[in-house]
């Protein structure tokens, strides 16, 4: 699981990050409010620790960017405790608020609390109504916009790989042992045109509305936004 800690006070990020180590998180660490989406389109986090009072953008701001591009579970950090009831009042649905001063293990638990929470509560299947695709892996069935896909077994298993996580990006090492079983060879150039054909029948259905989502030299992620603005 990948943390990534957003917070401008070096002390504090370093603080956290050996805490959230040792509990066994990988953790990214930002400082600047402008930096933050590119780490969350790049690192996939698992959850983000959110400080309110950032150089560059606001937190509010930025929560509300994470909130646009995918459902990753949000703490926000305040330093006051009144602040917390205006938060909470502006709906910007973060998971959880911490107050500064804050202990380290007080956090490292509420971490794992929200994870635990969002994990029970995941339903990548709604997420991916919302974007008009309906999967039955028991019946192997993809439909985009009510529309039956026709796709070869592979290129069934791709998507629903994708759509198990949408807005995460899958390497093209993740998306092979997604796909095959039994681990045979099987080269990039192989998944990239799969995830070719695959982007070739869902704009059948739909053109011009690219689901799936190249990053590159990263790997493919299916979009929740697919007319999202890559530079955000
Ligand atoms: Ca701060």
């Amino acid at each position: 699981m990948r943390i990534l800690v957003v917070e401008d006070e070096p002390k504090l990020a370093e603080i956290l990050r050996t805490y959230l180590e040792a509990a066994g998180f990988e953790v990214e660490c930002v400082a600047d409010g402008l930096k933050v989406m590119a780490s969350v389109e790049h690192a996939t986090p698992d959850l983000v620790l959110l400080d309110l009072m950032l150089p560059g953008r606001d937190g509010l701001d930025v929560c509300r960017d994470i909130r646009a591009y995918a459902p990753i579970p949000i703490i926000m950090v305040t330093a006051r405790t009144e602040e917390i009831d205006r938060l909470l009042g502006l709906e910007l649905g973060a998971d959880d608020y911490i107050c500064k001063p804050y202990s380290p293990r007080e956090v490292v638990a509420r971490v794992k609390a929200v994870l635990r929470r969002s994990q029970a509560h995941r339903e990548p299947a709604s997420a991916c109504e919302a974007v008009g695709l309906e999967i039955e892996p028991s019946a192997y069935l993809a439909r985009l916009d009510g529309v039956g896909l026709d796709l070869t077994p592979v290129e069934f298993r791709l998507l629903a790989l994708l759509a198990s996580h949408p807005g995460r990006i899958f390497s093209r090492d993740q998306v092979l042992d997604g796909l095959y079983d039994d681990h045979r060879v099987v080269t990039d150039r192989a998944v990239d045109s799969h995830v070719k054909n695959l982007r070739r029948k869902l704009a059948q259905v739909r053109p011009g509305g690219d689901l799936i989502r190249s990053v590159y030299g990263v790997g493919y992620r299916l979009d929740l936004l697919a007319d999202a603005d890559e530079s955000s």
